[in-house]
């Protein structure tokens, strides 16, 4: 569990491939920006890892040297509702994220759950937690136990993963722990996330649902989105004034629950995105201690 808010990246940003960096460079050069997280992305993955055991130690190590809280995306191509052999393929999908993950020491493998297609939305939804009880079993059995799997809220209304799906799926199965999207709550919500009411009322749900710890330990996606009847359009950057949502707004609520989130940087700015949202963040703070003050 974080023990404080801590800001980062999806991936590794484009100026450090330009700098030549490898992947173990990644944790000191964002620690010098003053990032603390890092979500490495394992999103074209297939069935096994795609990175070699020593390069993922390497990373870990250096995370941990410089205090750098790790996390894996999982493969997009995943989908736990869809016919035998997909799902199939999806579960070892999971469990090769879930390896590397271990081997890096990162606390979660956030994933997709998969699309509804034809399926019947409450029978999509048994079938995913079906295959993920199986993946959690294999998980166990090979001593993977440190590692959460975090479903995501997503943004299409074809994608499984509305709020109230990701934290049933969390009440059910064990080793889980919902990975909030704000902007796919926004974009699935065709924007009704504006107020400082509308934030307030996830966190709410899920303190309800799965309890304080949960509530403050969120680990969370953030970027600014435009949006169509659909859903999900294009992730913007946080500059981009005319599209949702905001961060200011997530920044007061995490401050008045005194939340220690992990915030991943989805813009496409990356690390410049995640700085500005610590500045924000921060100057949120100073503002409330100011107020207290007084
Ligand atoms: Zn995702």
């Amino acid at each position: 569990m974080a023990d404080h808010p801590r800001f980062g990246p999806a991936g590794i940003p484009p100026l450090f491939k330009i700098l030549g960096a490898e992947l173990a460079d990644v944790p000191k050069l964002l620690r010098e920006e003053g990032l603390d997280a890092f979500e490495y992305q394992a999103v074209r993955w297939g069935q096994t890892p795609q990175l070699k055991r020593e390069d993922a130690e390497a990373l870990g190590a250096e995370a941990k040297k410089n205090d750098v809280w790790l996390s894996v995306h999982g493969s997009y191509y995943v989908n736990l509702c869809g016919k035998r052999e997909v799902v199939d393929a999806s579960k070892r999908r999971l469990i090769a994220g879930a390896t590397a993950a271990k081997w890096m020491n990162a606390s979660i493998l956030v994933f997709h759950l998969g699309f509804y297609g034809r399926m019947e939305k409450s029978y999509a939804f048994r079938s995913c937690v079906d295959a993920l009880k199986d993946v959690i079993e294999t998980l166990k059995r090979m001593s993977i136990k440190n590692v959460q799997l975090g479903p995501e809220t997503m943004g299409r209304v074809f994608q499984v993963g509305t709020l109230d799906e990701i934290l049933a799926i969390c009440e059910e199965v064990e080793q889980t722990q919902p990975v909030i999207d704000w902007s796919h709550l926004y974009a699935r919500q065709q924007g009704r996330l504006r107020r400082i009411n509308d934030f307030r009322m996830v966190v709410e749900e899920v303190e309800r649902r799965l309890g304080t710890e949960a509530a403050r330990n969120m680990h969370c996606h953030f970027s600014r989105i435009e949006y169509t009847p659909k859903g999900e359009r294009r992730h913007h950057v946080l500059d981009e004034k005319r599209y949702g949502p905001e961060f200011e707004t997530l920044a007061e609520v995490i401050a008045e629950f005194r939340m220690r989130p992990v915030i991943i940087c989805e813009t496409p700015l990356l690390d410049v995105d995640a700085r500005k949202m610590r500045v924000i963040f921060q100057s949120i703070l100073k503002k409330r201690e100011n107020a207290a003050e007084s």
